[in-house]
């Protein structure tokens, strides 16, 4: 079957048709970034209204509405890697951990390492494995970043199935990240999820505060559908990284028009703006996270 790029949401989802404006509009998703374009669909008064928006000039005109109605048969099947690569890969040590250590002690140290499942990786220079780890337990990815001893990180980062693709024992690897700590979703089905940029700032605020569960989509770019839908039915605190991006724009302005966006599909996403308010602009200008912010006030280590 071939593939689109823009479908009309396979859910029974409806939003309000911006001709007619009863709730009769299927909106088209982008399969690349799953994202949702709110502008453009379809209305399903097929008789009354039809009205439909395409998101590309020239479009899918012979897409039959009906092939895509069928499946998500966009979605690529997840691979995974093997579960006791995550427990061997524990019994190194690493930089990050150190760090962990000197901020909390050992034993403080040693329970966010089980509780998140931090690895090592001694080939790459004794990188910071983070395990993402899904709701069913299945490791979906490792991404190894290196870190100097004062917790900052460098520039390396790689992904534990390159790495064992360099190394010949595995071939095809389809990766399907899933938010960083989702497994501890099925032990805590109460808590409040906190939602974070940097697998670190998961790591040392569910420390600093344990109310929370602290979850991690990776990077700016990662605060998707996607990787949100496994947590949909919960209450989501998403607190972005205090930055002013190239075009002038922030990451809270960003993840708020997304959170609306995702809100208005059922997700329920407070998007914090405590950073914007509370932080001084040389330090917006640095790129500052909740945990710097944190730490920089109860600890005064950093
Ligand atoms: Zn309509």
């Amino acid at each position: 079957m071939k593939r689109y790029r823009y479908i009309l949401d396979p859910s029974s989802k409806k939003y309000k048709c911006p001709s007619c404006e009863k709730f009769s509009f299927v909106v088209f998703i982008d399969t690349e970034t799953t994202e949702i374009m709110e502008n453009y669909g379809r209305c399903d008064r097929e008789t009354k209204c039809a009205f439909f928006y395409h998101p590309t000039k020239d479009g899918f005109q012979n897409c039959k509405y009906s092939e895509v109605m069928d499946s998500h048969f966009y979605e690529v099947s997840p691979s995974f890697h093997k579960n006791d690569l995550v427990e061997l890969s524990m019994s190194n040590h690493n930089n990050f951990l150190k760090y962990l250590k000197f901020l909390f002690g050992s034993s403080i140290a040693n329970s966010v390492q089980k509780k998140y499942k931090i690895g090592t990786l001694c080939e790459f220079n004794n990188g910071t494995i983070f395990w993402q780890i899904d709701e069913r337990k299945k490791v979906r990815a490792g991404k190894v970043i290196q870190y100097f001893e004062t917790g900052k990180r460098t520039k390396n980062i790689t992904w534990m199935h390159q790495f064992l693709r360099t190394k010949n024992e595995i071939s095809d690897f389809n990766l399907s990240q899933c938010l960083y700590g989702l497994h501890l979703t099925q032990n805590d089905k109460t808590s409040i999820i906190a939602l974070v940029e940097s697998e670190k700032t998961a790591c040392i605020m569910s420390v600093i505060f344990p109310g929370f569960l602290w979850l991690s989509c990776g990077a700016k770019g990662e605060f998707k559908l996607k990787k949100l839908e496994p947590i949909k039915h919960r209450k989501i605190i998403a607190y972005p990284d205090c930055e002013i991006q190239k075009n002038g724009s922030t990451t809270y302005q960003e993840w708020k028009r997304k959170a609306d966006g995702f809100n208005a599909t059922g997700f329920d996403i407070y998007v914090s703006d405590l950073l914007e308010k509370e932080v001084a602009d040389e330090q917006k200008n640095e790129g500052i996270d909740i945990s710097d912010f944190f730490m920089k006030k109860l600890y005064k280590k950093i």
